[in-house]
């Protein structure tokens, strides 16, 4: 992997530093995508396939979970904690994790999305989740995330009394973003394969959740000396409080890793364009994307994050607010489209 030296190869190294638990089959699959290329003038698409990663079904939060993970080993814990919404890939992907690494799982499922119908309740990454033995939770609303951390406190402490040793996963923007760190090194692994690709890359567009993912890309791809453009395309929440976020993990990033990497405010890109009417809803755009990208390529995207993320690159595209050679960073999530069924069809 370190066959070049980038500019500022010492955050790598840095990132050694906190413990992790191996998890990931890296690095990706870096593929071209010729035929929905040829959809539209002017650009070449390329995408890194973090829908590969390996454990569980795989996505982003492989990667991340490596961190916690790590963290959760150094603590003897034995019970791993963790708050999403219902059809969450995160809290699949952790009770994958903890399975592998031998520890219970207390999954706590929130109430984020109206208007579903029973397959998003027992299909898809709940139907895993079931499988995997985790225990499930649920919290009645969706949109409260400090309430939400609070019940988790409630159930962690009860695990204590009872003799066990919880970690909880924290997600919320007070807490430091441990699983951004894996992007960095997701950012080195990419200019790598660029390198031997000969691929001089114009622009990358990924899906800003949490943000984790986003900020660790444009945190590392700066730190590295890479000025490739980099936009996120909001999955929860619309581009102004999503810049909030982002630029708070690049502050606490720049702490943890006591590393300035020259992030200048225009370098957060966000577009909230494909956002209506809602976290995991659907609309046109999004339905259109998700379809077109499997009937060019044979490859599945997520209703509620990548098919998104496309959706809002098609339109980027098609204003020409980017051109030239564009990633299209694939961060998983397939299964969550057994729950969401009936509003794919054609
Ligand atoms: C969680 C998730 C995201 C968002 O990643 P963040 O790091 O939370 O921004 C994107 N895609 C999929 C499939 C996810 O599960």
């Amino acid at each position: 992997m370190n066959d070049k030296d980038f500019n500022g190869q010492g955050v790598v190294e840095q990132l050694r530093t906190f413990p992790r638990c191996l998890l990931a089959h890296v690095p990706t699959p870096l593929e071209v995508m010729e035929r929905l290329s040829a959809h539209f003038a002017g650009v070449s698409l390329f995408v890194k396939r973090d829908d590969c990663t390996g454990l569980g079904f795989g996505g982003n939060k492989v990667r991340q979970l490596e961190y916690y993970l790590g963290h959760a080993v150094k603590e003897r814990a034995d019970t791993i904690l963790i708050t999403g919404a219902v059809q969450s890939n995160f809290v699949r992907v952790a009770a994958a994790a903890a399975r592998r690494m031998g520890m219970e799982c207390h999954i706590q499922l929130e109430e984020r999305v109206q208007q579903v119908d029973t397959l998003y309740r027992s299909s898809g990454n709940v139907l895993l989740n079931r499988i995997l033995g985790a225990t499930l939770h649920s919290y009645p609303v969706g949109e409260d995330e400090a309430g939400a951390d609070a019940k988790l406190g409630q159930i962690a402490e009860q695990l204590r009394q009872d003799g066990s040793v919880p970690y909880i996963i924290p997600l919320g923007p007070e807490h430091d973003p441990l699983g951004a760190l894996a992007y960095i090194d997701a950012a080195h692994e990419l200019l790598v394969q660029l390198d031997q690709q000969s691929l001089p890359l114009d622009h990358l567009v990924v899906t800003s959740g949490s943000g984790a993912t986003h900020a660790g890309l444009l945190f590392g791809l700066r730190a590295l000396g890479s000025r490739i453009g980099i936009t996120g395309v909001c999955s929860r929440r619309n581009a102004l409080s999503q810049r909030q976020r982002i630029a708070g993990h690049l502050e606490k990033l720049s702490a943890m890793l006591n590393k300035d990497p020259g992030i200048e405010p225009d370098d957060i890109r966000l577009t909230d364009v494909s956002l209506a009417p809602g976290y995991g809803r659907l609309n046109d755009g999004v339905i259109e994307a998700l379809r077109l990208t499997a009937r060019c390529e044979g490859l599945f995207l997520d209703p509620v994050y990548t098919a998104k993320t496309m959706a809002g690159l098609f339109h980027l595209v098609r204003q020409q607010e980017i051109s030239g050679k564009i990633l299209f960073w694939h961060t998983g999530g397939q299964p969550a489209l057994f729950g969401y069924g009936e509003g794919l069809l054609d």
